[in-house]
């Protein structure tokens, strides 16, 4: 009940369209039920007196209403669909910006498929129980009413004898509704379990096919497919032997109309026009019925998929605005952070982090992977809360900005930037709409991208694939970099910007951080050493915690340090590939 009110909320704004399509449901449901009286009257009347004049004008009317009962019945079907479609189309919407709106944890937890399946399978269960289904059901139950209504009007002692079968019929329905309803609903899970596996392994292409596993890949698909598919057939199983049984019971109704209703001609209590007039009524309610008990299993899919849809919808999105505005100098402190990530809380990530960043200093880490640099990366964002001990930013706690506030005034550029599928022009300006082409080009000089950007024949214009997979890896770093610096963020930050680049690429990136060195606060995550040399101060990680602090002379000094060992490291694997 609590899901079919907030359904009706949903579709508020399409109130008017339903009421059309009440109006002509009324008209279409009424010809309908006019029609069997006046065969009844064609029979009695015009067939029994044989009288042809009577006859003509009789036929002339059934076919009349016949008419305006499939035209509006046609307009009926075209008010309810629509009010549906367009319910349907802002439910994914709203569905589509409340997943966007849920803080990095929770994608986390959920696999994009499965949030994907949400988005394309549950609404579409939703879609067709909200449009064609919606307007059968109130089809069907006008029908099966006003039939009754008929019935007992034309012959109530041969009423009496059919509503016996009602009663034991509906709970017949109810018992296999619940029933579909239970299983659809572990369908659509094991459904959106399975596009979660085919997300991964399309996303995943290049990694499934340099380990020629695509068998493997089918095979994990194919299992998920056999549990979804195991389900389905049970419910069509359910579905099959439950409409078998309407119709099976409404049948055996006509021929004990037929029966009893010809005894009655027999002794003359009724006449075989309103004999047969009854028969049309009693097909109309069985029909309806049957159709109702069809419909129920549909909704009570729709029921599964909507609390699902619902559940997120309800979901309490991040509060992206409420804070300080803007980031004014872009001096960073930590001060003992710790933290665990929330899916590993018995794992701390970060043991007691504390150190300092200077308005427009510039601030390496290096450190070996899984010491958490990333990590620091994501504290700094606001991705995640410190569990303990606090980051302070221009002196206020970084929770006392808004999240807007906080991510606008920090430019990323992280491991693997993603392009969306747009031109580069829109790409670069990702960060500020509003920006001018003047603005992007000198960003991308800044970047050193202009020349590669305008050596391809559309220029600025030119269409990015998806994840922008025609520019190479460098290309793609120095366009996240141009769009870092048109936002001319009071903080930059560089997630190993340069480990995957080519020695060309990695020399163009070099010139565009250093001539960013002292015009902003930058933290570099880094693995190569040539980057870090210049930075005002290195910090080196280890196992959670900052174990060094200075610049290159001096920490290279340190004969025992981790620092001297990094270098001494990187110094023999370039050797050994030179
Ligand atoms: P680094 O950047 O120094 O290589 P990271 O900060 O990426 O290290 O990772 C530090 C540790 O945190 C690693 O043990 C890693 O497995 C873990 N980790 C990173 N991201 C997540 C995450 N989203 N959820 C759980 N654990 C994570």
């Amino acid at each position: 009940m609590e899901t079919f009110k907030k359904l009706l909320k949903l579709s508020r704004s399409e109130w008017p369209l339903l009421a059309w399509g009440l109006v002509f449901l009324a008209i279409s449901s009424a010809a309908l039920l006019v029609y069997p009286h006046s065969i009844k009257r064609i029979i009695d009347e015009a067939i029994a007196q044989k009288d042809q004049s009577q006859l003509n004008v009789a036929a002339f009317i059934a076919l009349g209403v016949f008419a305006i009962q499939s035209v509006t019945s046609a307009l009926r079907y075209y008010f309810f669909t629509l009010a549906g479609e367009k319910t349907v189309k802002r439910l994914r919407a709203r569905l589509f910006t409340q997943i966007m709106g849920q803080n990095i944890t929770f994608f986390d937890q959920q696999k994009t498929g499965e949030l994907l399946g949400r988005l394309s399978s549950d609404t579409a269960v939703l879609q067709n129980a909200l449009s064609v289904n919606i307007s059968m059901l109130v089809r069907s139950l006008v029908q099966a009413l006003g039939g009754l209504v008929m019935l007992f009007m034309t012959s109530a002692k041969l009423t009496v004898f059919i509503l016996v079968i009602i009663p034991p019929l509906g709970l017949l329905a109810a018992k296999f509704g619940k029933k579909v309803k239970a299983i659809s609903k572990r369908s659509q899970d094991a459904l959106a379990a399975s596009s979660g596996v085919a997300e991964e392994g399309i996303s995943g292409v290049r990694t499934v096919k340099s380990f020629a596993q695509e068998n493997f890949e089918n095979n994990r698909y194919d299992q998920r497919l056999e549990v979804s598919f195991g389900l389905s057939k049970e419910k069509i199983r359910v579905v099959a032997s439950f409409t078998n049984l309407v119709s099976l019971v409404g049948l055996s109704a006509v021929v004990f109309i037929i029966w009893y209703g010809g005894t009655l001609v027999i002794r003359e209590e009724l006449s075989v026009g309103t004999l047969t007039s009854f028969l049309l009524y009693v097909i109309t309610v069985a029909f309806s019925v049957g159709m109702l008990g069809s419909l129920w299993t549909d909704f009570m899919s729709a029921y599964g998929a909507s609390g699902r849809i619902f559940e997120l919808l309800e979901k309490p999105t991040e509060d992206i605005e409420t804070g300080l505005a803007h980031i004014e100098a872009g001096q960073i402190e930590f001060q003992d952070v710790h933290f665990a990530y929330p899916s590993r809380p018995e794992f701390p990530v970060l043991k007691g982090v504390s150190f300092s960043i200077f308005p427009n200093e510039t601030v390496a880490v290096v450190g070996s992977s899984g010491a958490g640099k990333s990590t620091l990366v994501q504290m700094l964002m606001r991705f995640y809360e410190t569990t303990s001990g606090s980051i302070l930013i221009d002196g206020h706690d970084s929770k006392s900005y808004s999240l807007k506030g906080l991510r606008e005034s920090i430019g990323l550029v992280s491991q693997e930037p993603v392009l969306v599928s747009e031109s580069l022009f829109e790409n670069i300006r990702y960060g500020k709409p509003e920006a001018t082409i003047s603005e992007v080009q000198s960003a991308a000089k800044k970047a050193f991208a202009h020349d590669f950007i305008t050596s391809f024949p559309d220029g600025y214009e030119t269409l990015v694939g998806e994840r922008g997979v025609q520019l190479s890896g460098g290309q793609k770093q120095r366009v996240a970099i141009a769009r870092a610096l048109l936002k001319n963020p009071r903080i930059l930050v560089l997630d190993e910007a340069t480990s995957a680049l080519d020695a060309e690429s990695e020399h163009l990136v070099q010139k565009a951080l250093e001539d960013q060195i002292g015009k902003r606060s930058t933290l570099i995550i880094a693995h190569r050493l040539s980057t870090v040399k210049r930075a005002d101060k290195i910090l080196v990680m280890q196992e959670g915690r900052v174990v060094q602090v200075g610049t290159h002379a001096e920490l290279f000094k340190q004969e025992s340090g981790l620092y001297h060992k990094l270098v001494e490291r990187q110094f023999e694997n370039s050797k050994e590939t030179l």
